[in-house]
């Protein structure tokens, strides 16, 4: 699959059942609809459910920010808020495909879930996709 960003191949990157598509060039990851549901299904195991995201259903997002390709249908992607306050602005295909969250989006995501509870695929995730994002935050807090 391509990065919706800059076109490069991306990596797929698995880890129980879920499978995601990851630029290694910009840090962008891809979730098919199915993948998020897994991902769901297996949060919905944990013992806290208040303190999870409803990544289901993403509220519309009016702004001027270019919009990108679904990277398996073509179509443009629309821009919905995901997560609380401060929330995430992430790509969603039209047609249902699947979630794009751009380098570091991913991991604001997971860093919310993970307060609210431990979940092993949440520090998968946290822990694969935030080397990025780190550098950020510590370049900030200067
Ligand atoms: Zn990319
Ligand atoms: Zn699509």
């Amino acid at each position: 699959m391509k990065c919706p960003v800059d076109k490069d191949d991306m990596m797929v990157v698995e880890h129980q059942r879920i499978e995601l598509d990851y630029c290694l060039r910009c840090s962008g990851v891809w979730f098919d609809a199915q993948e998020l549901e897994l991902l769901v299904s297996s949060l919905s195991n944990e013992k806290q459910p208040e303190s999870q995201i409803d990544l289901l259903t993403p509220k519309p997002a009016k702004v001027d920010e270019g919009r990108r390709k679904c990277p398996v249908c073509s179509r443009k992607m629309n821009k919905v808020w995901l997560g609380k306050e401060p929330r995430v602005l992430i790509d969603s295909c039209p047609h249902g495909d699947g979630l794009w969250f751009d380098g570091g989006e991913l991991h604001q995501i997971m860093h919310q879930i993970k307060d609210g509870g431990k979940h092993e695929i949440i520090s998968f995730l946290s822990e694969t996709f935030k080397a990025e994002h780190a550098a950020d935050s510590q370049a900030q807090s200067h």
